[in-house]
């Protein structure tokens, strides 16, 4: 029989900004096995928002980091390098565009907004996982949020999907490079949900619309199917797996129609 058991285990759960956050649910469902967690928020706007979901919990705590700066990210190691004697769970759940990129012809994205999407949502992982590799010291899991804009055109994701390439790109790179330090990375591929950044999509409702209709499951799937996976990959159920990108999409993918 198994079970998950994270006590004395330690995460970082970066991309929080409210209770819809995919982050917050993935945050709940690791604290509850037993981690303690440490959640990031972008900025001060967020704070206090994000200071109310983790009110009264112990096991949580909350980190200011904007990832467009590699020194904020630095600083959020260096903080939590003083608390805990190791680090076990890396989840990266933060995605950026102009609103102006998310929506209209693809061939207009201009050069700063490419810059922009690129760098807050897929490199954003190099750095996280460079500061987190050496606090790991037992191994470790890493995971990132992707979607299946990264490998087909989903109109009004645009270089949203440029973005998830990239970051499914290096997740197999970093996979590579930190398996023999026993570090996992792996990428989480849901369909859609009802968050902050799905809703700044043009075109999202049609989308989740139809993807409730093809796919084999016959409806969207869930915040909870999403940290359940994140359980798995967190945990020593998923030791053999590194380098994958796993869909949570019931299915949708391979529907032919
Ligand atoms: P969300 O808006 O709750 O989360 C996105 C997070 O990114 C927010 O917390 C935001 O503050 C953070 N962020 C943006 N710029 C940042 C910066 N410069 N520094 C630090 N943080 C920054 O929306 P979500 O849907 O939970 O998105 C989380 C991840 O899941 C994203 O990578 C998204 O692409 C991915 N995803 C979402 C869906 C969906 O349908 N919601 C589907 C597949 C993948």
């Amino acid at each position: 029989m198994y079970s998950i058991d994270l006590t004395g285990k330690t995460a970082i759960v970066f991309g929080v900004a409210n209770h819809r956050s995919i982050a917050w649910h993935i945050a709940q469902e690791i604290e509850s096995a037993g981690a303690k967690v440490y959640i990031t928020y972008q900025n001060e706007r967020l704070r206090s928002g994000v200071e109310k979901l983790v009110e009264g919990n112990t096991n949580m705590d909350i980190l200011e980091c904007d990832v467009s700066s590699d020194t904020n990210i630095e600083n959020t190691f260096n903080q939590i390098k003083g608390e805990v004697n190791s680090l076990d769970i890396i989840v990266h759940s933060i995605a950026f565009a102009n609103r102006e990129d998310l929506s209209g012809d693809f061939s207009k994205t201009g050069r700063e907004g490419f810059q922009v999407a690129l760098e807050v949502s897929a490199y954003s992982l190099i750095p996280i996982a460079r500061y987190a590799a050496p606090l790991m010291g037992e191994g470790g899991s890493i995971m990132g949020l992707t979607f299946s804009a990264s490998d087909r055109v989903f109109p009004g994701y645009n270089i949203m999907g440029t973005a998830k390439a990239a970051l499914e790109n290096e997740i197999k790179q970093l996979a590579y490079e930190l398996g023999p330090k026993g570090i996992r990375v792996n990428g989480l591929s849901p369909g859609p949900l009802d968050t902050l950044s799905s809703r700044a999509i043009h075109g999202y409702v049609d989308m989740k619309k139809v993807q409730a209709e093809r796919s084999p499951i016959q409806r969207n799937i869930t915040h909870m199917e999403v940290s359940s996976a994140a359980l798995f990959f967190a945990s020593n159920l998923s030791t053999g797996i590194t380098g994958h990108i796993l869909p949570i999409d019931g299915g949708y993918q391979i529907a032919g129609v």
